[in-house]
């Protein structure tokens, strides 16, 4: 297919609200696309050119779209920016350049070939790579017509948005095969395994309604979770009176997927982001201790304390996600593996086999597990009387633990849904924080994504101690606000911005913002729980915090804290 005629229904999709209209074009499109460039065709409707677990970005800026229009056009920058100025996308701005331009190539230019110079400025990097980069997007623009320059700008800075999800393209995909939205589940239960929609477009034009989809180590499968029910005595009643099981743990929901002969192992979160750099440790982990060729292993990964072996609450966990400085994260807290689900072995889906069938292979591939391994299978327990699963649950709760996981025996893994087979109850929230606590906010990192527009995308905030007569952190803040609160922490900030860090701020290094406030700013914060952190001055950190209210209030008189340490206290009676 040329790209021109890929264009033309990217413009149709674009210009429609309607969904079902968008599913009948989707169709059309899917239908007329050869078997060898649908899933092509399937990535490039999501402005990608890889399924979206993949961590493949195209690493390109407005400006540097800008330059490769200037080049392919033979146009200033200055004209370029201006017209970009007024019309404020890119696409636009290279429709118009394109104005009037009756080329003859831009009728040939084929999908394949847009597809593969737009992989390869994804994949360059490095010195010279921004050059390189506007070098290829020039030649595919001075290549192309007005309709596909508008598309071919937009892409690289991540602007395609024609305006629906995966949903609606596997229903485009079931309208192909008869016209009609009755595939559209089994296509659904297929992508739940296999969430690639270039593979899933491809076996479907092939296959039509008989598709065939099996889990392949490397490709996330969406979680399943669990419902949730108020008492032990119904999660008995409705698993039917026996049922495993396990501690719920509250870490990070991870999916491993591994191949010991390659020594490939790539990590998942449960939004299918590939978090393999974050949690090193692991990796090495799995290399050394799992037992088997090719597996994929559904878990929580939570931090513990090495000298005790005690779990970590959510909020020291939750530090390791992150990009920089892993190394250092590693060291402070480090991770263990709680396996408690195997969904393919060696070559074979297990999600339709039961869960005792599941277990038991974890606990195999897992047993030479000792005190220091990392990867481990999670607690378990068949239980068959109402006494005893409510004396596992208060057990759970003693450990400060979530709560529990009840796990149907003979239940499948429900990927991508919230099913019935395994049912939560977590403790009541006795432990939490009746109180607030006010802080001072003492400095702001940029962020990127939503928040970036207000300019602040976290902030970090402290609490005065007067014996030190110093500022000593408390939490990071980068949710619970409303859009006006965090336009009126920039505003605020604005005046009270400092070069550096104030010498009465006593923060760890692994702490430091983008940029540094005047101690000036009062927010009255609640929090679930006051925890234990290496990670903060304080000591503690809040759990969950969430901005009540801005304060008119001198900073010094925030909380203490010493008050801090008798919230601590009052906590744990
Ligand atoms: P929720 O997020 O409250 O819906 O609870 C489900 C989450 O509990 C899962 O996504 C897991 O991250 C976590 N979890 C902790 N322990 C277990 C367990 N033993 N089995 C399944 N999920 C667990």
């Amino acid at each position: 297919m040329t790209f021109s005629k890929l264009a033309e229904y990217f413009s149709k999709l674009e210009s429609t609200a309607s969904r079902n209209n968008m599913v009948e074009i989707l169709a059309q499109l899917f239908a007329e696309a050869g078997t060898d460039e649908i899933d092509k065709i399937a990535y490039l409707l999501q402005g990608r050119v890889a399924p979206l677990f993949e961590p493949i970005e195209f690493g390109m800026a407005d400006r540097m779209v800008i330059r490769a229009l200037a080049k392919a056009y033979g146009v200033s920058g200055e004209k370029v920016t201006q017209m970009f100025k007024k019309s404020g996308d890119l696409g636009e701005t290279a429709q118009e350049l394109r104005k009037g331009c009756t080329l003859k190539q831009g009728a040939t230019l084929q999908v394949g070939e847009v597809f593969e110079k737009l992989t390869v400025i994804a994949d360059s990097s490095g010195e010279g790579s921004v050059e390189k980069k506007i070098g290829l997007l020039a030649d595919l623009l001075a290549g192309s017509d007005g309709l596909s320059a508008r598309y071919i700008a937009r892409i690289p800075v991540d602007k395609l948005r024609l305006g629906f999800s995966d949903m609606t393209m596997l229903e485009g995909l079931s309208w192909m095969i008869d016209g009609t939205k009755k595939h559209k589940d089994n296509i659904e239960a297929a992508y739940d395994v296999r969430p690639d929609l270039g593979v899933i477009a491809q076996e479907v034009k092939q296959r039509g309604a008989n598709i065939k989809i099996e889990p392949k180590v490397g490709t996330p499968i969406l979680v399943m979770r669990a419902e949730r029910l108020a008492s032990t005595a119904e999660i008995l009643e409705k698993m039917g009176g026996k049922c495993a099981v396990e501690p719920k743990l509250d870490g990070l929901r991870t999916q491993l997927h591994f191949i010991k002969n390659l020594d490939f192992v790539r990590l998942f979160s449960r939004g299918l982001e590939d978090v393999t750099a974050m949690y090193p440790d692991l990796v090495a982990a799995a290399k050394k201790e799992i037992a088997a060729n090719e597996v994929i292993l559904d878990g929580e990964a939570i931090g513990f304390d090495p000298k005790t072996g005690k779990y970590l609450p959510f909020q020291e966990t939750v530090q390791r996600k992150r990009k920089y400085d892993v190394a250092a994260f590693a060291g402070n807290v480090p991770l263990r593996l709680v396996v408690f689900d195997c969904l393919y072995l060696n070559g074979e889906s297990l999600i339709n086999k039961p869960y005792g069938f599941r277990r038991k292979i974890v606990e195999e591939m897992l047993k030479r597990f000792q005190h220091d391994t990392i990867i481990i299978p999670a607690e378990m327990e068949v239980v068959q009387l109402a006494e005893r699963l409510e004396a596992l649950f208060q057990q759970a709760l003693n450990k400060n633990l979530e709560g529990i996981m009840v796990k149907k025996l003979d239940g499948v893994y429900q990927a991508g849904a919230r099913g019935w087979n395994w049912i939560k109850l977590k403790g009541s929230y006795t432990k939490k924080l009746n109180d607030t606590i006010d802080a001072v906010v003492m400095g702001y990192d940029f962020g990127q994504g939503k928040r970036n527009k207000f300019g602040v995308g976290s902030f970090l905030i402290g609490v005065y101690d007067k014996k030190t007569d110093s500022y000593k952190t408390i939490s990071k803040v980068g949710t619970g606000l409303t859009d006006k609160e965090w336009r009126d922490l920039k505003i605020k900030s604005q005046k009270l911005k400092v070069k550096s860090k104030p010498n009465n701020y006593d923060v760890n290094k692994l702490m430091v913002c983008d940029e540094w406030l005047e101690p000036q700013i009062v927010g009255e914060f609640r929090a679930d729980e006051l925890t234990k952190s290496p990670m903060h001055t304080a000591g503690y950190a809040l759990r969950f915090p969430r901005l009540e209210r801005w304060r008119e209030k001198n900073p010094e008189d925030t909380t203490s804290l010493k008050e801090i340490l008798e919230m601590v206290k009052l906590q744990k009676s």
